[in-house]
């Protein structure tokens, strides 16, 4: 099956997309991202397409690779801190971003997006939802 998914073109290593492989198994894969937010910034997605993380059946699966991805990176570079982030916006297929040493605060951070969209929405409205949906799936 084709579609016109970046992602899925890198799971099938078509040779038109390149791209650095970080690790590999079976049903996942770990790349470099072009875009970095530090040395390192990998990428890892299933080699099935799924439209987000949370459709990913064997997301037990997926998990323990990022974390062997992001074990690696603590093993080469002694470093313990490494972030992850689950996104989707760029691209619609799953995926969990590996980042580590992550140690620059600007505009292109996700820390510094956050910090924005703190800015633009009002909190009251923020607890209001969490408190919905605390409420809603309240053990009983
Ligand atoms: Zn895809």
């Amino acid at each position: 099956m084709t579609n016109n998914c970046i992602f899925c073109s890198i799971a099938r290593k078509e040779k038109e997309v390149p791209f650095f492989q970080i690790y590999e198994t079976n049903n996942f894969i770990a790349f470099l991202d072009i875009y970095p937010l530090s040395e390192g910034h990998t990428i890892c997605i299933p080699k099935s397409h799924y439209p987000d993380v949370w459709s990913v059946p064997n997301i037990d699966e997926f998990m323990r690779f990022c974390k062997t991805v992001a074990n690696k990176f603590q093993s080469v570079t002694g470093n313990r801190t490494v972030h992850s982030y689950i996104l989707g916006t760029t691209v619609p297929h799953a995926a969990i971003h590996i980042v580590p040493n992550i140690n620059i605060f600007n505009q292109y951070s996700f820390a510094y997006a956050q910090h924005k969209l703190i800015e633009q929405f009002k909190r009251k409205s923020i607890m209001d939802i969490g408190a919905q949906i605390r409420d809603r799936y309240k053990v009983a």
